[in-house]
């Protein structure tokens, strides 16, 4: 019931929405979803079942003016943002398409685009998903938003009571390692970026979680790690460590796998909550930082 009221908010971008399959389900179950909008852009969002859980990674702008070097997303640049309408949309698409006995458990603001770029849409999306009434009614625990590290919006995002988890794209922890891997990190430097998260309202229990891609020779030794530890000591954290995903034409290695598990150690060792995400649908593009689609000529 509550689905047709949130209709009745979106006609225009419903209508205007089509849904394709990637063209078959990678071998770990996830699946791209396509949707080509009315004016001929494409984004991606990419459907990810785990035992009793299905997590959505949804796109909030088509393509990413951010230009992270190990991101094929940001090779793109940006074309447009996102309508609220659009984003809550790949939703509703996804849960159209499942079996009729499941739906998407879990949302993760990880797909094409920086949320925080397109604060408003994100905002609106974030209060249609969550509300109980009128909206999808999702636990704000089950949605996570992931940033670049723009500190404007943090605090702001931080203001609005959401109380949706919030991700940081970290990725290195000095700003030597940081800068020339992520531009964004000239306007905001990591002591810049770490203040706002320590300021920033957690619920009870809640922590940030912090994304770290692991580049071999990057940013992947054992000082790194420690410098890792001493960047977030005090920060309720969690660590994401992503083995890079490969893409044609990158500058950069996937490191091996006793380095990567050598990199955990330290942090576990330290007192860090740390999980290596090996990322889903490699074999199909699907996979943090493979998400590019056509731009229409
Ligand atoms: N712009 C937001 C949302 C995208 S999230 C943000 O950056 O947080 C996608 C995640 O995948 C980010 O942490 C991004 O840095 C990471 N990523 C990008 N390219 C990758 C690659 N080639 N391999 C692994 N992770 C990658």
């Amino acid at each position: 019931m509550s689905r047709v009221n949130l209709v009745g908010f979106l006609p225009a971008e419903l209508e205007d929405l089509a849904v394709e399959l990637g063209a078959s389900p990678s071998q770990d179950g996830s699946r791209k979803l396509v949707y080509r909008f009315g004016d001929g852009n494409r984004i991606s969002s990419v459907v990810m079942p785990d035992d009793d859980r299905i997590t959505l990674c949804v796109s909030t702008q088509v393509g990413c003016g951010f230009e992270c070097r190990f991101c094929l997303t940001g090779v793109m640049g940006l074309e447009r943002n996102l309508t609220a309408g659009e984003i809550v949309g790949q939703v509703l698409g996804a849960n159209r398409l499942l079996a009729p006995d499941q739906h998407v458990t879990h949302i993760v603001f990880m797909g094409m685009g920086e949320p925080l770029a397109n604060y408003a849409a994100l905002v609106t999306s974030l209060r249609i998903l969550t509300d109980a009434k009128l909206g999808l009614g999702y636990s704000p625990r089950r949605i996570t938003v992931s940033t670049v590290g723009l500190v404007p919006g943090i605090e702001k995002l931080g203001r609005e009571a959401l109380k949706v988890n919030l991700a940081i794209s970290l990725h290195a922890a000095s700003d030597e390692v940081r800068g020339p891997l992520m531009p964004v990190n000239r306007s905001f430097d990591l002591k810049t970026l770490l203040a706002a998260l320590r300021r920033y309202p957690l619920a009870h229990r809640q922590r940030i979680f912090f994304e770290y891609v692991l580049l071999e020779d990057v940013n992947d030794s054992p000082d790194d790690a420690a410098r890792l530890v001493r960047l977030l000591r005090g920060i309720r954290a969690k660590v994401n460590l992503i083995p890079f995903n490969d893409w044609e034409g990158a500058e950069f290695r996937r490191p091996p796998l006793p380095r990567i598990l050598a990199f955990q150690s330290i942090l576990l060792d330290a007192g860090l909550t740390t999980t290596v995400r090996w990322s889903k649908g490699e074999d199909i593009g699907a996979a943090c930082g493979q998400l590019r689609e056509p731009v229409p000529a």
